[in-house]
């Protein structure tokens, strides 16, 4: 199922309004690399992965996804899907026709539908739930539905904005196993953005800290935890410095 593709930001800034929140991102992502942003809110995480999705107009600077310039690429033809923090179901449909949506709307046939869903209901243990309604389905199980509709489109890289932040703890730390397992199985390259360290000690091939629109250190979590490039890294990863 794997189709892991590299990514690179090139000095990519944002303003909203005149006011600039991201100051020049450089970046280089290795196919089938799991990278996480980390850092406090208002940092610039969602907005850097927003424009990544092509959710967010870049204001200079340019992305590139397998090698190609999608700068000013619709956010269709990318070859990404993107996991919310608010799982954003449509809550009157059923578990299948919430995973099979999109491929329904980009007109794939019954059959290619109903083997994708299977496929990536399987791989989420949610077999069980497909014919139930949305709705009423537990915080983690609709989280898995969430996840599931990324999978369905089987996209090149997939971007994850705090897809756990609305779980209680015990949810949260069984749904990152979850996730850490679908990236082995999966070998896609993965872009998740978090505030919680562990979260991000925990996932990631490659840690980005940021601070105020800005990277503060690029490395393994070793790396980071062990070499903090500053105090405020230090800080915020806890190390013990
Ligand atoms: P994070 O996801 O790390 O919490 P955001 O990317 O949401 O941070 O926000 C980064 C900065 O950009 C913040 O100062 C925020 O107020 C500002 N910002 C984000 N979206 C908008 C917007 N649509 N209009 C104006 N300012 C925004
Ligand atoms: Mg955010």
């Amino acid at each position: 199922m794997a189709n892991a593709t590299g990514m690179a930001l090139r000095q990519v800034r944002k303003s909203f309004g005149g006011h600039e929140v991201i100051h020049g991102i450089d970046l280089d992502i290795e196919a089938g690399e799991f990278v996480v942003f980390v850092g406090p809110s208002g940092c610039g995480k969602s907005t850097l992965l927003r424009m990544i999705a092509g959710l967010e107009e870049v204001t200079d600077g340019e992305i590139e996804i397998g090698g190609r310039d999608v700068t000013n690429l619709d956010p269709s033809v990318r070859g990404i899907a993107m996991v919310f923090q608010s799982y954003a179901l449509y809550p009157h449909m059923s578990v299948r026709d919430n995973l099979g949506f999109g491929l329904k709307m980009a007109h794939s046939s019954k059959g290619d539908i109903e083997r994708q869903v299977e496929a990536a209901a399987r791989i989420l243990k949610i077999e069980a739930l497909l014919d139930r309604r949305a709705r009423p389905a537990l915080g983690g199980q609709r989280q898995r539905v969430a996840i599931g509709r990324a999978i369905v489109r089987k996209p090149e890289v997939f971007l994850f904005d705090e897809p756990l932040s609305n779980l209680d703890a015990e949810l949260r730390v069984s749904m990152r196993i979850e996730i850490a397992r679908l990236h082995r199985e999966l070998g896609n390259t993965m872009v998740y953005v978090t505030h919680d360290q562990t979260e991000a000690m925990t996932l990631a091939d490659k840690i980005v800290v940021l601070r105020d629109g800005r990277i503060e250190q690029v490395g393994s979590p070793r790396e980071v935890y062990e070499d903090p490039a500053n105090a405020f890294v230090a800080g915020f990863i806890g190390s013990p410095k």
